[in-house]
C-alpha cells in the first residue's frame, strides 16, 4: 500500500487473529492490511481492546491460546512469517524483530543481573565469546543512557524508567530491522515518558531500525512517528503519513480522537469525548463498526461494510464518505 517500489520491510495482508473463548469468537484483528518501509516509525493507535497488542504479537507469532492467526499473511522483508516453522520463527524473534513491552518486570529475570540479560542474548544468538558480548552490552547500556557500573544491578534495583531502558537495549542488542514497542511508556510518569520517547527517537537515528509504536495516546505518535495506523474494533480504519493526518484526519473516528487530545495552549478548552462505548468483538456491529458512534452515519453505514480506499497516495481510509 505504500508508494515505494522496493520491497517493504513489513507487509500485512488481510491479517485475521481470533480468540476462541467460551463466550464466543473474539475477532481481535479482522482483515488488517498495511505496508511499512525500512527505518520508518508507525504509530499504531486505538482505544483499549481495539486489537493493537494482538496485532503486534501476531507479527511475532506470539499470540497466546485461545488466540490464533486464522487468515492472511505477514510478509517481513519478503518472507511470509505465517508460513515459517516454529524453529525458523525463533530465529526471527529477537534477531530480526525485537519487542519492548509495557512492563519490563514481566520480561526481565529478577535473579539475573541486568547486564547479563544482554550478554546472554548476544552469546546465545550469535555464539560470540563472552568478553566480546560484555563489551557490546556495556556500549549498549551507554547508548540507552545507563552507566556501565549498573551492569551488575538486579532489575529491582533500577527505577521503572531505567528498566525500560534495559528492555530497549535488549530489543536492540541483536541489531533487528524492526522493533515492536507495546505501550513502552504508559506505566511511567510523564517526565520519564518523555525521556524514553526521546531516547527511542535518538536510537532510531543511530540504529536505523523500523519501529511499530503501539499506544492509546495519539499525541505520542505526533512526536515520534512517520505514519499513523488507527485501529477501531479490530480493523484498520485509517493509515496515513503523520503530517497529513494531524492536518486533516479523514476517518470520523480519527477526527474524534484528535478532538479528544488536550491542548495545553487553550486552558479553557472543553475536551470532547467520543460518545458511546467500543463495540463487542464477538458480535461486531453490521456494516461499518463505527456507525453507532459516528456523527456522519447514513443508512448504508449500518448495512454494508465500507471497503478501504486510497484517498490520496499513501493515505488509506475505511469509510463511505471517501467512496465515489
Ligand atoms: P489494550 O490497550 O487494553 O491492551 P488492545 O487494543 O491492545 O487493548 P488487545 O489486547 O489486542 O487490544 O485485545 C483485543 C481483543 O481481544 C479484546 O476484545 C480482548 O478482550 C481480546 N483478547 C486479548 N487477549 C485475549 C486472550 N488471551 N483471550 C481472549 N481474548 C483476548
Ligand atoms: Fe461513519 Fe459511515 Fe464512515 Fe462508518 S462508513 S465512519 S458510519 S460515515
Amino acid at each position: 500500500m505504500t508508494s515505494m517500489n522496493r520491497k517493504p520491510l513489513l507487509s500485512l495482508e488481510n491479517l485475521k487473529v481470533y480468540y476462541y473463548t467460551d463466550e464466543g469468537v473474539v475477532k481481535a484483528v479482522d482483515s488488517v492490511s498495511f505496508n511499512m518501509d525500512r527505518g520508518e516509525t508507525v504509530g499504531l493507535v486505538g482505544e483499549s481492546g481495539s486489537g493493537k497488542s494482538t496485532l503486534g504479537l501476531s507479527i511475532l507469532r506470539l499470540i497466546p491460546p485461545p488466540g490464533k492467526i486464522v487468515g492472511g499473511k505477514v510478509f517481513f522483508d519478503g518472507i511470509d512469517l505465517t508460513a515459517l516453522s516454529e524453529d525458523e520463527m525463533r530465529k526471527v524473534r529477537g534477531k530480526r524483530i525485537g519487542m519492548v513491552f509495557q512492563d519490563p518486570m514481566t520480561s526481565l529475570n529478577p535473579l539475573m543481573k541486568v547486564g547479563d540479560h544482554i550478554v546472554e542474548t548476544i552469546v546465545s544468538h550469535e555464539g560470540v565469546p563472552r568478553e566480546k558480548a560484555v563489551e557490546r552490552a556495556c556500549s549498549l547500556l551507554e547508548d540507552v543512557g545507563i552507566l556501565p557500573e549498573r551492569f551488575n544491578d538486579y532489575p529491582h534495583q533500577l527505577s521503572g524508567g531505567m528498566r525500560q531502558r534495559i528492555m530497549i537495549a535488549l530489543a536492540l542488542c541483536l541489531k533487528p530491522d524492526l522493533v515492536i514497542a507495546d505501550e513502552p511508556t504508559s506505566a511511567l510518569d510523564v517526565i520519564v515518558q518523555y525521556q524514553i520517547l526521546e531516547l527511542m527517537r535518538k536510537l532510531k537515528q543511530v540504529y536505523g531500525m523500523g519501529l511499530i509504536l503501539i499506544t492509546h495516546d495519539v499525541s505520542i505518535v505526533a512526536e515520534v512517528a512517520d505514519r499513523i495506523a488507527i485501529m477501531y474494533a479490530g480493523q484498520l480504519v485509517e493509515y496515513s503519513d503523520v503530517n497529513s493526518f494531524f492536518n486533516s484526519p479523514l476517518h470520523p473516528y480519527s477526527e474524534a480522537l484528535l478532538e479528544s487530545i488536550p491542548n495545553i495552549q487553550l486552558s479553557d478548552q472543553k475536551l470532547k469525548y467520543i460518545p458511546g462505548i467500543p463495540p463487542s468483538l464477538i458480535n461486531p456491529p453490521k456494516g461499518c463498526r463505527f456507525h453507532v458512534r459516528c456523527p456522519y452515519a447514513e443508512h448504508r453505514c449500518g448495512e454494508v461494510e465500507p471497503q478501504t480506499v486510497e484517498f490520496e497516495r499513501g493515505r488509506f481510509v475505511k469509510c463511505f464518505r471517501y467512496v465515489e
